[in-house]
């Protein structure tokens, strides 16, 4: 059957192939425009203190305003940003837009925000991300403690050495640097050691049961106590339940990200959020009594 089909499924994947050819350059091209035509935009999500409840910063997250298709999420776009080396500039772009808010805000009566941004691992090999970053704090007159950058564990597990070099550069210009996606790559507590980060942030898949499935709760509360013992401070993404967050906090977790306390929003929200002091209920009431 393969072989009677042969031609067909041959001049089917040619045609096809063509097709995503072509649908790949027609999105790099719209990526490159909407770079040049500002429709990227910055969310930004709320990182929370769990023991004072109040927000301790927020990351941003990078969406795309596209005309005629609403507003895309970075798994429509990232992949190809990746694959075309355009997330080099785009990356220089975000940075810059945090630092340029984190300005607005402080200049603007808001107060001192702190910003994470998060980094591809191309914009420390290809790009100057040392420069992009002290440039756009020193043009933006903002503090460099207010800017925070998250990297992968995947991607400081390619070209390790550069990597930590330039980390290193980073963190005596004052900038913050977190682990982010921390428990699905493969780093050992050795290797951890070796690199100049402030925090590790949990990776939601291991928060999702976190208070059903004892696999991932023991992984959970490794990399708690691992990563206090190098005295970095431990962040969990993806908190959607009152269940995850009780335990998180039993559990001495420093902070907490996720849809429970809010979604990702537009910088307009944060403003809102800061102005309300919006914060987590006391531990005690999201604790049942014993
Ligand atoms: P990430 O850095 O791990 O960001 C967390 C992602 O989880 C965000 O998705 C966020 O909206 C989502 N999230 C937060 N809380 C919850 C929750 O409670 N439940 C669930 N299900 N999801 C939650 P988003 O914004 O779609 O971003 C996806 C990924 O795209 C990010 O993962 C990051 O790796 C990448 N990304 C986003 N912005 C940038 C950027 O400016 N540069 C680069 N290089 N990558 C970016
Ligand atoms: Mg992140
Ligand atoms: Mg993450
Ligand atoms: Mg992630």
């Amino acid at each position: 059957q393969a072989k009677q089909s042969g031609r067909n499924t041959y001049r089917f994947f040619t045609a096809q192939m063509n097709v995503d050819a072509i649908a790949r350059r027609e999105l790099e091209v719209a990526l490159r425009f909407a770079l040049e035509h500002d429709e990227f935009v910055l969310h930004y999500q709320p990182k929370v203190d769990l023991v004072s409840g109040k927000i301790e910063g927020f990351e941003a997250l990078l969406r795309w305003e596209r005309p005629g298709h609403g507003l895309l999420f970075p798994g429509a776009f990232i992949p190809a940003l990746e694959e075309t080396g355009l997330i080099v500039l785009v990356g220089k772009w975000v940075i810059g837009e945090a630092c340029r808010q984190i300005g607005v805000w402080m200049r603007g009566g808001i107060g001192p925000v702190r910003v994470a941004v998060n980094v591809s691992g191309r914009q420390f090999v290809e790009g100057d991300l040392y420069g992009n970053v002290t440039q756009a704090i020193h043009r933006n007159a903002i503090r460099s403690d207010l800017l925070e950058l998250e990297i992968t564990e995947s991607s400081l597990m390619e070209n390790t050495e550069l990597t930590v070099a330039i980390l290193q550069n980073l963190r005596k210009a004052g900038v913050t640097v977190s682990i982010d996606d921390f428990g699905t790559g493969y780093s050992s507590l050795a290797y951890l050691r070796r690199f100049p980060i402030n925090k590790l942030k949990i990776d939601m898949s291991f928060i999702r049961d976190v208070t059903s499935n004892v696999d991932d709760a023991s992984i959970v509360l490794a990399i708690i106590s691992m990563a206090h013992s190098l005295h970095l401070q431990v962040v969990a993404e993806g908190v959607e339940t009152a269940e995850q967050l009780r335990y998180l906090r039993e559990h001495e977790c420093d902070q907490m990200q996720g849809y429970y306390f809010s979604r990702p929003v537009p910088a307009t929200g944060v403003e809102q959020m800061l102005y309300d002091g919006k914060q987590l209920p006391e531990q005690d009431e999201c604790t049942p009594a014993v």
